[in-house]
């Protein structure tokens, strides 16, 4: 059950990601999640630091896309000069959005990866969908209780999964 939830990969943020080993091993499709992975909620457009990392990214042949819960507007508006697929009010955990993209840009399950910042969100939909789940921290986590909830939650599962690491 906890093997479900756990992340193939956890590394502090998008730049932490070492996405030549990702290119070395098969996978050319890249999955972002928008909120608390790559903008906190309180922006709405990609900073010149991402803007980089994306250039990069185009350059390394990588096919992105953002597949984010939130609504069409923020989406797009984060999307503008980026001009990536789009999945806007995706529901992830449901892996639907994921497989729709996979399928639409012609990828098999082992060459997409999935970015994102919550395990019940982002890393459940990866699993789902089969591909290989990335987890980051959050940019910066909302306040609300639920949120509080989830945050527990996963760091308690994070705590199990080094447990479990370690004893392998
Ligand atoms: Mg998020």
């Amino acid at each position: 059950m906890l093997k479900k939830l756990k992340p193939d990969i956890y590394v502090d943020d998008i730049y932490a990601i070492d996405y030549e080993a990702l290119k070395h091993e098969g996978i050319t499709g890249i999955i972002f999640d928008i909120d608390n992975t790559l903008i906190p909620y309180e922006e709405s457009m990609p900073n010149d630091k991402i803007q980089e990392l994306f250039d990069k990214l185009k350059e390394m042949e990588f096919v992105i896309s953002f597949i984010s819960n939130g609504p069409k507007k923020r989406v797009d508006k984060f999307n503008t000069r980026l001009n990536f697929y789009t999945r806007h009010r995706a529901c992830k955990p449901l892996s639907v959005n994921l497989r729709k993209f996979i399928e639409e840009v012609n990828l098999e399950k082992n060459q997409v990866a999935i970015i994102g910042d919550q395990i019940f969100t982002d890393v459940i939909a990866g699993k789902c969908a089969g591909i290989k789940t990335i987890l980051v921290r959050p940019i910066k986590p909302r306040n609300s209780i639920i949120e509080k909830i989830k945050r527990r939650l996963e760091s308690k599962l994070l705590q199990k999964f080094n447990e479990m690491e370690m004893k392998r």
